[in-house]
């Protein structure tokens, strides 16, 4: 299964994929975006999202 990650090392916390796609992206309280676990990932969402990334650290990971 696809799934979709985010490298948080390059994450600027700008909030862009939370905005997008809120039910797959959000901020934890340690203050990093996290990916919900899910049993199929809405995919236009989640490319929206990618395509939104300023600094380009969403991608999809073969499970
Ligand atoms: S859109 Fe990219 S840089 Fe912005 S919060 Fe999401 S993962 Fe981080």
């Amino acid at each position: 299964m696809k799934r979709p990650a985010v490298d948080i090392a390059g994450c600027t916390l700008c909030m862009g994929c939370v905005a997008v796609c809120p039910e797959v992206f959000s901020l934890n309280d340690a203050g990093y975006i996290v990916v919900a676990e899910m049993e199929a990932y809405p995919a236009a969402c989640v490319n929206e999202a990618i395509k939104y990334c300023p600094e380009d650290v969403i991608s999809w990971e073969e499970e």
